[in-house]
Protein backbone atom coordinates (compact mmCIF):
# COMPACT_ATOMS: atom_id res chain seq x y z
CA UNK A 1 0.00 0.00 0.00
CA UNK A 2 1.30 3.29 -0.91
CA UNK A 3 2.01 5.64 2.07
CA UNK A 4 2.69 8.95 1.79
CA UNK A 5 6.52 9.91 2.30
CA UNK A 6 6.14 13.46 4.50
CA UNK A 7 3.71 14.47 6.84
CA UNK A 8 0.73 16.82 5.43
CA UNK A 9 1.48 20.06 7.43
CA UNK A 10 -0.97 21.85 8.71
CA UNK A 11 -0.92 24.51 6.76
CA UNK A 12 -1.24 22.19 3.41
CA UNK A 13 -3.71 20.81 5.53
CA UNK A 14 -5.38 23.92 5.99
CA UNK A 15 -5.16 25.41 2.28
CA UNK A 16 -6.61 22.19 0.97
CA UNK A 17 -9.70 22.74 3.50
CA UNK A 18 -10.83 25.96 2.36
CA UNK A 19 -13.23 24.73 -0.18
CA UNK A 20 -15.40 23.09 2.38
CA UNK A 21 -16.83 25.35 4.45
CA UNK A 22 -19.79 25.43 6.12
CA UNK A 23 -23.00 26.50 3.80
CA UNK A 24 -26.09 27.54 6.15
CA UNK A 25 -29.52 26.84 4.66
CA UNK A 26 -31.62 30.24 3.36
CA UNK A 27 -34.16 30.18 6.26
CA UNK A 28 -36.28 33.15 6.09
CA UNK A 29 -39.63 33.46 8.70
CA UNK A 30 -42.71 32.71 7.38
CA UNK A 31 -45.25 35.69 6.09
CA UNK A 32 -48.14 34.11 7.45
CA UNK A 33 -46.92 32.42 10.71
CA UNK A 34 -43.64 33.99 11.24
CA UNK A 35 -42.18 30.13 12.13
CA UNK A 36 -39.07 29.71 10.60
CA UNK A 37 -38.85 27.87 6.68
CA UNK A 38 -36.16 27.10 4.24
CA UNK A 39 -36.84 30.46 1.62
CA UNK A 40 -38.51 29.29 -1.79
CA UNK A 41 -40.20 26.52 -0.29
CA UNK A 42 -43.86 26.16 1.14
CA UNK A 43 -43.95 26.55 4.30
CA UNK A 44 -44.49 23.06 6.53
CA UNK A 45 -46.06 24.78 9.62
CA UNK A 46 -49.11 26.14 7.29
CA UNK A 47 -48.76 25.45 4.01
CA UNK A 48 -48.61 28.92 3.01
CA UNK A 49 -46.26 30.14 0.03
CA UNK A 50 -45.97 33.98 -1.29
CA UNK A 51 -48.03 35.60 1.43
CA UNK A 52 -51.41 33.68 1.10
CA UNK A 53 -51.38 30.81 -1.26
CA UNK A 54 -52.98 27.95 0.16
CA UNK A 55 -50.87 24.61 -0.97
CA UNK A 56 -51.42 21.85 1.46
CA UNK A 57 -54.12 21.13 3.85
ZN1 LIG B 1 -46.25 29.37 7.92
Amino acid sequence: MAVPKRKTSTTRKNKRRTHFKLSVPGMVACDNCGEMKLAHRVCPECGHYKGKEVVEK
